[in-house]
């Protein structure tokens, strides 16, 4: 049959000296390539003890803020649902009473407040929406779990602790934040 092209080569079939009957070079040579790896820098860390930084971009689970006077911040605008494009956020509005100016930063708040984290795609357009600094997107990822409702975060899941009472862990959440687009 004609050849298409002309790349064709015929491969010699030598036969193999006593060294390459002995696959000895080989195996040095192979053991060789081995040993030298031990002596290089892993490229594999151990996790979960050991986490690598992520990239200032890196957009995770959501955090809804508080005030300095540890006041919810968000107001139940709907603005971060409306922007949602996973349709991933919803919530219930209520109406501040007298007496609850201490709990919630304006007259109307979040009574409850969901985010479906199966849907979220980690865009953080909730976060450029809102316009109460009320949520963001932290440095953390959501863990895994067994069952799908272990992904449906409520308002307790999400709110940062209250600066007033735990200071430390309110430092630490907020130290998780992101680049912070605002
Ligand atoms: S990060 Fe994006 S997908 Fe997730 S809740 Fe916010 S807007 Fe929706
Ligand atoms: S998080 Fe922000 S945008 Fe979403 S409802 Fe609350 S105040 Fe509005």
């Amino acid at each position: 049959m004609q050849a298409l092209t002309n790349r064709k080569k015929q491969v010699e079939r030598k036969p193999m000296t006593l060294m390459e009957k002995l696959y000895l070079p080989s195996i040095f040579k192979g053991m060789g390539i081995t040993f030298s790896h031990l002596f290089k820098k892993k490229p594999t860390i151990s996790y979960p003890e050991q986490q690598r930084p992520f990239p200032s971009v890196f957009r995770g689970l959501h955090i809804l803020n508080r005030d300095e006077e540890g006041r919810e911040r968000c107001t139940a605008c709907g603005l971060c649902a409306v922007a949602c494009p996973a349709e991933a956020i919803t919530m219930e509005a209520a109406e501040r009473q007298p007496g609850e100016e201490h709990l919630f930063r304006e007259e109307k708040y979040a009574a409850k407040y969901e985010i479906n984290m199966l849907r979220c795609i980690f865009c953080g357009l909730c976060e450029e929406a809102c316009p109460k600094d009320a949520i963001y997107l932290t440095q953390t990822v959501a863990p895994a779990n067994y069952g799908r409702k272990g992904f449906i975060y409520k308002k307790e899941d999400l709110l940062i602790p209250d600066p007033t009472t735990d200071r430390e862990a309110y430092e630490k959440a907020k130290g998780t934040i992101g680049t912070g687009v605002k």
